[in-house]
């Protein structure tokens, strides 16, 4: 096996990412070598492309990206099953986690790992062990303490690589919110995250689901993953007859959860305002550090309502992906949320095409890069 890796390493905001040779680390006794089929850009990716937060880069570069999936290439000498305890051997296709909760810290012994504040590392170059820290390489080096997943065969590469961020994330973040049988959600933003949360929310058994975007083609795709109602921007542009409709779409009174899946914290108080009383709101699309927004709090009191945020995801909910995904891969269009596929080396085209923030006619939903 080659010694060294190909990486597509990112220097910064506004920068071109530059490919490069990166050395493959020695596979610790715990840690799992992968070779990566499929990853795909994430919305969040974008966020740190396009400089929406400041971050420090390394001198050296980072190699980023974590929605992926791929086949075992090396296994640490203690490594013999998967995180099911199934046996794992070199070549198998696997979902795993990108993140790693401490195991020592009050969240994670309150067996809340997906609330561990050390779960990720910040940025570090490629000359720092283990070296292949993230998706947008032909290599990745999964940690000591990470979980991994043996991939059903009905499945294609195409199909897991959101499991790990994109649709575990909604699956995990409307367990968390509360989501019943027979609920009402609202679902903002229909981009990867959006669509498929459309499509969870019925399977857990909402009975509405309305979701809000500017763009036709994705509004599109909302309906064909599940969504009852779809409410475009342009076309309602005032908010208070937005908030008016989803009252008419839930029998007068308003959602049991509403979600920002966007990315942008304007949209939040809308989302409230849609709420019955006692709803949920989920906070996951804002991960913008110092991104802000006015809130009137008297409305969350006198409403009753709850806001929950959810970053990640607990391992458990990788295989229950898994799953759902095998038990509906007729029922929804899911080769229709990969909307283009790139050669690992033109991730400066991949990400420039993916750029949907003002220029709202682009109908790309996930880019995928395969190295
Ligand atoms: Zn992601
Ligand atoms: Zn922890």
């Amino acid at each position: 096996m080659s010694t060294t890796a190909r990486a597509a390493v990112f220097f910064g905001p506004g920068k071109p990412f530059e490919m490069r040779d990166v050395p493959i680390p020695e596979v610790e006794p715990e840690g799992i070598l992968i070779r990566v089929s499929v990853a795909n850009i994430c919305g969040s990716d974008l966020h740190f492309w396009r400089g929406d937060a400041p971050l420090r880069y390394p001198e050296d570069g980072w190699i980023y990206g974590h929605e992926m999936m791929g086949r075992v290439a090396r296994l640490g000498a203690k490594v013999k099953t998967d995180s099911l305890g199934r046996p794992l051997r070199e070549g198998d296709r696997v979902a795993y986690t990108y993140f790693y909760p401490c195991r020592r810290c009050y969240a994670c012994l309150n067996n809340e790992p997906a609330a561990c504040p050390n779960k990720i590392e910040r940025p570090v170059g490629p000359s720092v062990f283990p070296h292949l820290h993230g998706a947008f390489a032909d290599h990745y080096y999964l940690r000591p303490g990470g979980y991994v997943f043996q991939v059903p065969d009905a499945l294609s590469d195409e199909a897991v690589a959101p499991v790990n961020c994109a649709l575990s994330q909604v699956l995990y973040g409307l367990r968390v919110a509360g989501l019943r049988f027979g609920d009402s959600v609202v679902i903002q933003g229909a981009g990867g995250l959006g669509i498929q949360a459309a499509a969870v929310a019925k399977d857990m058994g909402a009975a509405t689901v309305i979701v809000i975007d500017q763009i036709p083609g994705r509004l599109a795709l909302a309906k064909a993953f599940g969504a009852d109602h779809t409410l475009d921007l342009k076309e309602v542009p005032d908010r208070r007859e937005r908030v008016k409709l989803v009252r008419q779409w839930t029998g007068g009174v308003g959602a049991d959860i509403a979600c920002d899946f966007v990315g942008f914290p304007a949209v939040i108080p809308e989302g409230i305002d849609m709420l019955r009383a006692g709803g949920t709101y989920l906070e996951i699309g804002t991960i913008s550090r110092g991104a802000k927004i006015e809130l009137e709090p008297s409305l969350l009191v006198w409403g009753s309502k709850k806001i929950v945020g959810v970053i990640q995801y607990d391992p458990w909910v990788i295989p229950r992906a898994l799953d759902f995904l095998v038990r509906n891969r007729e029922r929804w269009p899911w080769d229709r949320i990969l909307s283009h596929k790139y050669p690992l080396d033109r991730i400066n085209d991949a990400f420039a095409a993916s750029e949907w923030h003002n220029r709202e006619t682009t109908s790309i939903t996930r880019a995928a890069l395969i190295p």
